[in-house]
């Protein structure tokens, strides 16, 4: 079977891990402080490791201060985290369709829809942030995103969960807006098994999230002291012992992706095949490699997906339209054709296997078997 993904695990992660448990400290000890440390280091921010992305996110939410009744403007095509979080402050999540070319949230349609949020005294005193998503490890579009934010004077909270060294205009994912938000599920571009990082340039703000993750206990008294009713969110020493390792060779696995992505790109040219596009002076890190099948097929991907798999090709869908999930139609009755980009990103993605050891013949078997099967269905 080709995997969708086969994370890069080398000997010295097996030996940073092993030395970890040998220490007998599992948490709490210097390897959290460390992975911090080298994470801060590459991204220029401070850093702040915890149990998830979606962690990451739901903090970031409580120490803006963001609460019940609040309004935070979200990406439509996502992983349903990026809404949860905000549903389970209390909050209401006002959805923004995404541009088909890149699959981020689209800046025209984030402002019509602040406009009209900003034309309703009731509604504009709600509107605190916008969370942007950086799809499948290509940046949204922050220059623009940023500029709107400032305008409407809300926050900015990146969903970089997909994008750790991707950046625009040679500026990182998650240091545009005031907290990025990192994954390092082992889908992701290094892994910890589950884990997260918070970034962010704010000490203030940094040190409340540390108190956050760790049961509200003050991160700068001597004496242990509680300061802000917090929650478990830490991440283990044995993780931060593998993102330690990990970050060690972040930049060989972003350029070995980034070369194989090329190659998928030519193998795919001239074919019934849409390639993902790269924005100008953006670097892509293909955290995910998703590709547009023909309109005409889309009906079918579900027996594509399964006929790739008995041909041992894993794929699956691009990634979730979360208005059209069971729970969010229900309690916004959302239908299709409310976001009409993303009902269409949706249902013609298909991502397809990508991975640092990947060899060249798997990738031809990859492309050989899907155009085969599309063309047999025509
Ligand atoms: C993976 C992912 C998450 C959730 O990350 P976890 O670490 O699994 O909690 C959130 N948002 C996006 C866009 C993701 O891809």
């Amino acid at each position: 079977m080709i995997r969708l993904t086969v994370p890069s695990i080398d000997e010295d992660d097996l030996q940073s891990v092993r030395e970890a448990l040998e220490s007998g400290h599992l948490v709490q000890g210097t390897s959290v402080s460390l992975f911090e440390d080298i994470v801060a280091k590459y991204v220029g921010s401070f850093s702040i490791a915890v149990s998830s992305c979606t962690a990451a996110l739901h903090l970031s939410l409580i120490c803006l201060n963001i609460k019940a009744g609040d309004i935070v403007l979200v990406a439509a095509y996502s992983w349903p985290a990026t809404a949860n979080v905000i549903e389970l402050i209390g909050g209401q999540p006002v959805f923004v369709d995404i541009d088909s070319k890149t699959f981020n949230i689209n800046p025209d349609l984030l402002e019509i829809n602040l406009k009209k949020l900003f034309s309703n005294n009731k509604t504009a005193k709600r509107v605190k942030a916008i969370l942007p998503v950086h799809t499948f490890g290509q940046l949204a579009d922050m220059p623009d995103i940023m500029e709107i934010a400032n305008r409407y004077d809300i926050a900015v909270i990146e969903d970089a969960a997909c994008a750790l060294g991707a950046s625009l205009n040679k500026r990182l994912a998650g240091t545009w807006g005031k907290l990025g938000c990192f994954s390092f599920h082992p889908r992701k571009i290094i892994t910890t098994g589950e884990g997260g990082v918070i970034i962010t340039s704010d000490y203030k703000l940094a040190q409340r999230l540390r108190a956050l993750r760790n049961h509200g206990l003050d991160p700068e008294s001597a004496l242990p002291d509680f300061i802000i009713p917090g929650f478990n969110y830490r991440m283990t020493e044995f993780q931060a012992a593998l993102g330690i390792s990990q970050m060690g060779k972040i930049d060989r696995i972003i350029l070995s992706r980034r070369n194989l992505a090329l190659k998928y790109h030519k193998y795919f040219r001239n074919s019934d095949i849409v390639t993902p596009a790269i924005n100008k002076n953006s670097k892509h890190i293909f955290q995910s490699y998703v590709v547009l099948l023909p309109q005409w097929i889309a009906d079918q991907r579900t027996e594509l997906i399964s006929d790739l798999g008995k041909e041992g090709i894993e794929t699956t869908i691009g990634t979730c339209h979360i208005p059209l999930t069971r729970y969010y139609r229900n309690r916004y009755g959302y239908k299709p054709g409310d976001f009409p980009n993303t009902d269409e990103i949706f249902s013609r993605s298909l991502t397809i296997p990508l991975y640092e050891s990947m060899t060249i013949e798997q990738q031809n078997e990859v492309v050989e078997k899907l155009l085969n099967l599309i063309r047999r269905k025509s």
